[in-house]
């Protein structure tokens, strides 16, 4: 529901009114899961943090087998390493791809390897830097279909954004012995998805899930609902024994780098975590108010 503030009432200018209520909605509804409470505009400012954050490159690391962190701050951005080549996993803003090649090449790769550009979803903090990416290295971008339209209005610069594969839910991808699954978890972009694989560890097998954001938009339509019924349904039966996402707040990069830079292997490993971020989002959806 509006609140109407009184300054708005008293307003004069029907515009101001109009900011002023959007900005108070963005502190509204109020969830709490896990002891911690949450706002839409908390959990925005959580996944972005400062624009210092969102374009300086974390430490490079080894996530677990051959999945390595090469993004930002706030912005991630997964390198997967397999005998023909790398696939690289959101390119993030356009100005981060130069701190993105430069934190792969540090870890020991060529950043004309990479072969496969994917993505999480059609926003311009995650897929914005796909043409670039493509210009650097001659890399194929593969989408799914139902964020192609969302993603070809991304043009930095005029550019037009490349797509020279799209899949659909539950289609996979493969390269050099290493399949990514797509699944697709709509909601948050009409093609949001949901990315797993399978990674080897000190000799055994982990399931990876590279989580789409869940978070609803400010105001849900019907459309929305359903599709996010679907997608909380859906992820809940993905087998996970190491949740990612693309923004790495979502699962606690930074607490779980220090774990692994102390020398647990393991740092990333969280079935019991997996669902955290589903809940929280989940209950912001719930509260929110229904489609109209
Ligand atoms: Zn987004």
């Amino acid at each position: 529901m509006m609140r109407w503030s009184r300054a708005c009432w008293l307003a004069t200018a029907a515009v101001s009114c109009f900011v002023s209520n959007l900005v108070a909605q963005a502190d509204e509804p109020r969830v709490t899961v896990g002891g911690q409470t949450y706002t839409p505009r908390s959990i925005v400012e959580r996944n972005m943090g400062s624009e210092a954050d969102q374009t300086t490159p974390f430490t490079p690391h080894r996530v677990i087998g051959n999945i390595y962190y090469v993004g930002t701050r706030t912005l991630s951005s997964f390198l997967i390493v397999t005998p023909a080549g790398h696939m690289l996993l959101n390119t993030t803003y356009e100005r981060n791809v130069e701190g993105i090649r430069s934190s792969a090449e540090s870890l020991g790769f060529r950043f004309g390897d990479v072969k496969l550009v994917l993505g999480n979803h059609a926003h311009g903090d995650h897929m914005e830097g796909d043409a670039r990416l493509q210009e650097l290295t001659g890399a194929q971008v593969v989408v799914m279909a139902d964020d192609r339209a969302a993603l070809e209005g991304i043009r930095p610069g005029g550019k037009l954004h490349p797509v020279d594969r799209t899949v659909r839910d539950g289609e996979r991808v493969e390269l050099g012995g290493t399949v990514l699954t797509a699944h697709l978890t709509a909601g948050h972009t009409p093609g949001c998805t949901a990315w797993t694989t399978t990674v080897q560890e000190g000799g055994r097998d982990y399931d990876v899930v590279f989580f789409c954001s869940l978070r609803a938009p400010a105001r849900l339509t019907p459309e929305t609902t359903a599709q996010l019924e679907r997608s909380f349904a859906l992820v809940r039966r993905l087998p996970c024994d190491v949740p990612l996402g693309d923004h790495p707040a979502q699962y606690r990069m930074e607490e779980k780098y220090g774990r692994l830079i102390g020398g647990n292997a393991l740092a990333f490993v969280e079935p019991a975590g997996c669902m955290t971020e589903v809940e929280i989002q989940e209950a912001m959806f719930r509260a929110l108010p229904p489609a109209r």
